[in-house]
């Protein structure tokens, strides 16, 4: 074939011819796009962010990090948090997944200011569906053509095939792309041989074809560039012709992100790190559309511990789909507060120094980012929500306990909702003050916590110290039984607890106790185990006096009773 036929790229009525018969029915232009999406007017500083999932499955817990880090830095800044759904790729779709991720965001109080809702969507950069955007691609598409940019690429059937099998692989790894990059390289040439004749055939014959970019780079040159997150890293040019436009004349990731994130005026592109291997790509289409470059946050992926070494946590790992923790019995609060350790450093002393703040106060700051691998571990989440539930209110607890009961345990819920007062108070003891107490992290724990309080519930769950005497035990709690009163103030209860056990020989003064313990049966503190015991069914619990108050004095002495017949 005669050369000088090829297709010029530098001939500027050559591409616009090309252009036309390829997009035919595009008659905008970029410059009506950006009249159609001007420019924010925010407060100077102000963040434009976005969450941008692909709907194909459940929300996973390093999903949940990028959302919570955009929501925080626009809504910190007065800027704009946008939710973008990324459903390009129709054979990976879920059915109802965009519904589902809306609905556990919500759930975990990630508010968003524009993007899809649940009642459709809201806000004036929209379409925010990448499926209802074609047309706009489609413009910018044109305008590479016309720039000589980016040429179609007419594949056979068993190509096509080929080509959407490497495109659901939507991260390009760079290693696995070539094993002969000459080759490829040569190839890759050839395809950007064709003449307008043969385009026009092709088209005619109904033909379908991919947009590939032109790239101009030369992977051994290497510029500097900063992420917000990674820090200073050397990226090399871009040499592949990669796709701008699938044979369906839908864009990929590459593409829809460099033209979505511009029109929607994104200023921070926080995403997690497997991106990272794409950004030659994205630099490079930023550069050929005339876009400025946005700020980029990698983030981390994350890990866990198995078997004394890292990995990555995998979709399949136990902490993975986010509406998991809802079942297991955490509040969302908690799970929040957790990735909140995780994102930023200095997060817990801030925390320690303003207990009564939430974490919506606490200015999140991008260099304190880990830039590698966050671990997730159930121990420090359990820690965490065991520090959160201790600063709610009764009321909360209740509110949270109930709604988790009624959907996971219905006959517990019965059993709390029987009669709320009481479950109140039993939920009000050692709340508030300086040192509340911390003994429940999960909804899921409460019923073994507090089933004492219910009849239906108590249960004896451990045993008198070996070294009891059973009789003394007996007496204790057939003796206390008859005098204990419900009405009585702490310190008359105290002393009543006091007069039984030392009329049998057990003293109340601990420090004489212990300086000559074998003197005597045993102290004040071993009658009120025996009695804790008989009343709660275990050695530990909330303050006993206030126990006893909520249980009332039929109950107390009931169980006193019963327990002292047992033995
Ligand atoms: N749809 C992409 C993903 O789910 C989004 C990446 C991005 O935020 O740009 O990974």
């Amino acid at each position: 074939m005669d050369c000088t036929k090829y297709f010029d790229f530098e001939d500027r009525g050559q591409c616009e011819e090309l252009a036309a018969l390829l997009f035919p029915d595009v008659r905008e232009t970029p410059a009506d796009m950006f009249a159609r999406y001007p420019e924010r007017k925010l407060p100077e500083g102000a963040k434009v962010t976005r969450f941008a999932p692909s709907p194909t499955g459940f929300l996973h817990f390093g999903g949940l990090f990028p959302s919570m880090v955009g929501e925080r830095l626009a809504h910190q800044s007065g800027g704009v948090f946008i939710l973008r759904i990324e459903d390009t790729d129709a054979k990976r779709e879920v059915k109802g997944a965009a519904a589902s991720l809306m609905e556990t965001l919500a759930y975990y109080g990630i508010k968003f200011d524009e993007g899809a809702t649940a009642d459709g969507e809201k806000g004036d950069y929209g379409p925010y569906y990448q499926s209802g955007r074609k047309d706009i691609y489609h413009v910018f598409a044109k305008q590479l053509v016309t720039e000589g940019k980016a040429y179609p690429c007419f594949s056979t059937d068993e190509e096509l095939e080929e080509l959407s099998k490497q495109d659901m692989k939507t991260v390009v790894k760079e290693k696995d792309r070539h094993t002969d990059p000459e080759a490829m390289r040569e190839k890759m040439l050839g395809q950007r041989k064709f003449t307008l004749d043969e385009v026009r055939e092709s088209l005619a014959k109904g033909e379908k074809f991919v947009l590939r970019i032109r790239s101009d780079g030369n992977p051994n040159e290497k510029h500097p560039f900063t992420d917000l997150v990674k820090g200073k890293l050397t990226v090399p040019e871009n040499d592949e012709d990669f796709v701008l436009l699938k044979s369906d004349g839908i864009p990929t990731y590459h593409f829809a992100h460099a033209v979505d994130d511009r029109l929607m005026g994104t200023t921070h592109v926080i995403r997690g790190e497997e991106w990272l291997p794409s950004l030659p790509k994205h630099l490079q289409l930023f550069r050929y559309l005339g876009f400025k470059v946005p700020k980029y946050m990698h983030i981390a992926q994350i890990m866990k511990l198995e078997g004394g070494a890292k990995k990555k946590l995998s979709k399949r790992d136990k902490g993975a789909n986010m509406n998991d923790y809802k079942k297991m019995g955490y509040a969302p609060e908690c799970v929040s507060e957790y990735v909140m350790t995780l994102l930023n450093s200095n997060y817990e002393e801030w925390h320690r120094a303003n207990p009564d703040k939430k974490y919506t106060d606490f200015p999140f700051s991008i260099n304190k980012m880990s830039s590698s691998g966050c671990l997730f571990d159930f121990a420090k989440l359990d820690d965490v929500s065991k520090n959160v539930l201790a600063r709610y209110t009764a009321d909360e607890i209740y509110r949270g306990l109930t709604e988790w009961a009624e959907e996971y345990d219905p006959d517990f819920a019965s059993v709390l909702e029987k009669d709320p007062d009481y479950t109140l108070r039993a939920l009000s003891i050692g709340r508030g003050g300086k040192k509340p107490r911390k003994d429940f992290g999960i909804w899921s724990e409460c019923k073994a916590y507090m089933g004492f309080y219910y009849d239906g519930l108590f249960v004896i769950t451990e045993q008198l110290p070996e070294n009891t005497d059973k009789e003394d035990a007996k007496r204790i709690l057939t003796e206390f039984a008859e005098i204990y009163d419900s009405g009585d103030d702490q310190q008359t209860w105290f002393d009543k607890i006091k007069q039984t056990g030392e009329k049998l020989g057990y003293i109340s003064d601990m420090k004489v106790y212990k300086a000559e313990p074998e003197k005597y049966k045993g102290s004040v503190a071993d009658v009120s185990g025996i009695i804790r015991l008989a009343v709660t069914g275990r050695s530990s619990s909330p303050d006993m006096y206030e126990v006893m108050r909520v249980l009332g004095k039929e109950r107390v002495r009931a169980r006193l009773t019963a327990y002292a017949e047992s033995i």
